[in-house]
């Protein structure tokens, strides 16, 4: 059995995991991430077929924590801001999705009314102050707020394209605003996919000296007398940290902490609310339809998005084009597929001729929570009932949404072990701060 000692150690290489590594190691920790795949990167990971970069899914960088904490370390991100001309699909059409001045003017989707109300909306939604609706449904904000039903249709297919959720009566509509205000500034879509930037986040933390055990499943996070002990894998390695961070989905972290129904770790497991997708991606040796490249669903739940108009993500022109189905808690795999493919039949009529490789993940996990009502509280970091015991990931949101949480939780956990030893360091500090 192998035995090993650090300051901190990760459970999970995703971008939760690699945040809070290159935080702790920056900070002077000795680090290591278990990571049970053969690849860092988690759900961010980017695969190469036939020449195309295919995520897991569509995925943009928007203007949110992640965007600022890669920019902050350095890393290149590579990647286009694409264009948000689109289109809009309304009882089995394609029509002109009003976005610009001119979209506006034009579009037949909206009456004078609708198209006024809209204009208003969108140059009011930049100074919008997001958190006086954290405890509101999106359905109240939007029935409350907007008047003409075309328009509501357009926010609710533009606040779902933006959070990934098809649940208004559920989402909070604060952070899903926010969400939008953060993608009218424009989102960025990562030249060889989100694989590039995890393989440049997990390089950074390596020159920083942060060890990786990858293909190493951990078993059990053991803790006695209220503090975490060590890491036990499955190959029977253990790790001994006096912190521990949790960079897996809330259900893995109930699993490995024994007892933890007695933690706060069962509450957050408890409250949590999956958020899944289906997605179609292809690659194509040509658009049929080369104008139809950005569309949203307006009364379905579809998107679609050629994401190599604004990134490199073929290296022999190929245009790598993605398509999701927002799932709700009934899902159909081979219905959803149907569905796509229709989309694309409606949008690139002819897709199949021109048809290099495929990938269709029928359910994937896009988030393992959200800002809805149901939530009781905020995850983490710390777990309080076991010292040097901590969470990150998408799920451990303080309003966050997707991978903007999961960076942002990673450092709050390595900012709360480092005030933690601050206060323990120097424990008259606050004392003499209140004198
Ligand atoms: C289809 C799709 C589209 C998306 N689009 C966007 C988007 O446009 N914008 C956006 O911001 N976000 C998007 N996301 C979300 C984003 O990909 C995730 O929020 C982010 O990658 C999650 O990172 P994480 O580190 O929190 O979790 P994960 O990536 O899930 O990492 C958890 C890691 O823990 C490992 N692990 C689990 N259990 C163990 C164990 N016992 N021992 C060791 N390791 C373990 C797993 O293997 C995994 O690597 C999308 C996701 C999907 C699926």
């Amino acid at each position: 059995m192998q035995q090993l000692q650090y300051d901190v150690a990760i459970v999970g290489g995703g971008i939760a995991g690699l945040t809070a590594a290159v935080y702790a190691a920056k900070a002077g920790k000795k680090t290591i991430v278990i990571e049970r795949a053969e690849r860092l990167g988690g759900r961010a990971i980017s695969n190469k077929k036939k020449g195309a970069y295919f995520n897991l899914g569509g995925h943009a960088l928007y203007h949110g924590d992640a965007y600022a904490t890669f920019r902050g370390l350095g890393l290149s991100l590579q990647g286009n801001k694409p264009s948000i001309d689109g289109y809009g699909i309304w009882k089995g059409k394609l029509h002109t999705m009003p976005m610009g001045v001119s979209s506006l003017l034009t579009t037949p989707l909206l009456s004078w009314r609708g198209k006024t109300e809209l204009a208003s909306w969108l140059a009011k939604l930049g100074k919008l102050d997001t958190r006086r609706y954290d405890r509101v449904s999106l359905r109240e904000w939007i029935e409350g707020n907007v008047r003409d039903p075309m328009t509501r249709h357009l926010f609710y297919a533009l606040l779902r394209t933006a959070s990934y959720v098809a649940a208004p009566d559920l989402q909070a509509a604060g952070p899903v605003l926010k969400q939008l205000q953060n993608s009218l500034q424009g989102v960025l879509y990562l030249d060889r996919g989100w694989g590039a930037t995890v393989d440049e986040l997990g390089m950074k933390a390596s020159d920083l000296g942060v060890r990786f055990l990858t293909k190493s499943k951990a078993a059990s996070v053991d803790h006695g007398e209220g503090a975490v002990r060590h890491v036990q894998c499955e190959d029977g390695t253990r790790i001994e940290a006096a912190n521990i961070v949790l960079a897996v989905p809330p259900a893995a972290a109930c699993q490995l902490v024994p007892h933890a129904e007695a933690t706060a770790l069962h509450a957050w497991k408890e409250q949590a609310i999956e958020i899944t997708s289906a997605c179609l991606d292809v690659a194509l040796r040509r658009l049929p339809k080369p104008k139809q490249q950005f569309v949203y669903g307006i009364d379905q739940t579809v998107f679609l998005s050629n994401q190599s108009r604004a990134a490199y993500l073929s290296d022999d022109g190929a245009q790598v084009v993605s398509l999701i189905k927002y799932q709700g808690k009934e899902t159909d795999p081979e219905q959803d597929l149907r569905e796509l493919e229709q989309a694309l039949d409606l949008i690139q009529p002819g897709w199949r001729d021109e048809l290099i490789v495929s990938q269709y993940l029928p359910k994937i996990t896009v988030c393992h929570d959200f800002m809805h009502l149901k939530r009781q509280e905020n995850p983490g970091p710390a777990v309080p009932e076991i010292k040097g015991l901590y969470v990150a990931g998408d799920w451990a949101s303080h309003g966050e949404m997707l991978v903007d949480a999961s960076t942002a939780s990673a450092k709050r956990a390595v900012r709360h072990m480092l005030s933690l030893e601050d206060k323990e360091r120097n424990p008259f500090d606050e004392l003499r701060s209140i004198i």
